[in-house]
């Protein structure tokens, strides 16, 4: 692994990919700069429920399903961050036809076992998003990156990393490719406390003792963080699968834009922009794929080989391609 002692980035966005991000560099020797003009965790990323949950997303995730390999890999990257604390209580599926997706999970090759209340994995993990966030920002400024508010703009020139989320605009051609992708989010006071995240059609309830967290909506196209009272009243009724009463528990409701790409999985490394390398995309997974995706970026950045992942995650494999699909 090459050390990067001196050489000099910046990285576009402090969400969970840009720290992450960050933090590898600065590990490695870099002197890195983040630019976010937003406060911290005013983002996706903040809003996120923090599920490193490779498992359930590769079994109800269409854009997920072949991709079981990567994302174990991606979980277990968090294990380098401590003291980031991880909850390995696990999920269970509380949703219909138990034995379907019991199948599901033997096709994918997930490790699971059969419950009285339905399939339980223990391969899903979780975060706390806000003291993950705390915890990644601090660790950052003791390896010597620097904090700027301000917002990187096309005429900022490299070595840059574009780890912006929704924004980022005209920072690379790329950026083309995404979609933006509007999610709702409840924390609900008085649900339940603790146990396994319990993950049912369309719906997940993660256990927390201050307020469980009810998600979350996927509006394919919508940018805006309104919060709007027919999403929210759908999340409840779904979440009554999961936990009845809940609908009628006090909740506060939170939105955030995540961005996909059209194969689901995030652009990461060169852009055809000199100098620019990409790490935006990840969907509903950006907590979860973040350490791989600066394992990767890393490789890139120094020049060494990026690693088995790369070519799945490479920004040049919808060059020439029709991405409405
Ligand atoms: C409701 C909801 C629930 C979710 N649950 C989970 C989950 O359980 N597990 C999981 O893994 N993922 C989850 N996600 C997805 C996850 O939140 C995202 O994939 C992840 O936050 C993306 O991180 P990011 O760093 O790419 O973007 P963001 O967190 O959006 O951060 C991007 C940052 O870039 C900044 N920025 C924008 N433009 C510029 C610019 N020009 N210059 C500098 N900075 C700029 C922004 O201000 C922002 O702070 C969820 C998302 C939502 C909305």
């Amino acid at each position: 692994m090459t050390r990067l002692t001196g050489k000099q980035v910046t990285v576009a966005g402090a969400g969970a990919l840009g720290l992450v991000i960050a933090l590898t560099l600065a590990r490695r020797g870099a002197q890195v700069t983040v630019c976010d003009p937003a406060a911290p965790g005013d983002n996706a990323s903040g809003v996120a429920a923090g599920m490193l949950a490779p498992v359930f997303e590769a079994a109800l995730d269409p854009a997920a399903a072949g991709h079981l390999d990567l994302f174990r890999a991606a979980r277990d990257g968090w294990t380098d961050f401590a003291p980031v604390a991880l909850n390995r209580t696990g999920a269970l599926w509380r949703g219909p036809d138990a034995a379907g997706m019991e199948a599901r999970l033997d096709a994918l090759g997930a490790r699971w076992r059969r419950t009285p209340e339905g399939p339980f994995t223990d391969e899903d993990w979780r975060l706390d998003p806000g003291a993950a966030m705390t915890v990644l920002f601090a660790q950052a400024a003791r390896a010597g990156v620097r904090f700027e508010t301000r917002a990187v703009e096309v005429r900022d020139v490299g070595p840059l990393v574009v780890a912006t989320g929704a924004g980022g605009q005209g920072l690379a051609p790329e950026l083309d490719h995404l979609t933006p992708i509007k999610g709702h989010i409840l924390r609900v006071a008085g649900g339940p406390a603790s146990g396994p995240v319990l993950r049912g059609a369309g719906v997940y309830l993660c256990p927390d003792p201050a307020a469980a967290v009810l998600g979350a909506t996927m509006e394919f196209g919508r940018f805006d963080l309104r919060v709007e009272a027919d999403q929210v009243a759908a999340l409840k009724h779904l979440g009554e699968s999961l936990w009845p009463g809940i609908s009628g528990l006090r909740a506060r409701a939170e939105t955030g834009v995540r961005v996909g790409t059209p194969d689901g999985l995030p652009l990461v490394g060169p852009s055809r922009r000199d100098g620019v390398l990409l790490a935006v995309g990840a969907r509903r997974n950006g907590w979860l794929l973040a350490p791989l995706v600066a394992q990767v970026i890393a490789a890139y950045f120094a020049g060494d080989d990026p690693g088995r992942w790369a070519a799945r995650l490479d920004p040049r494999r919808f060059d020439n391609k029709d991405t409405d699909a």
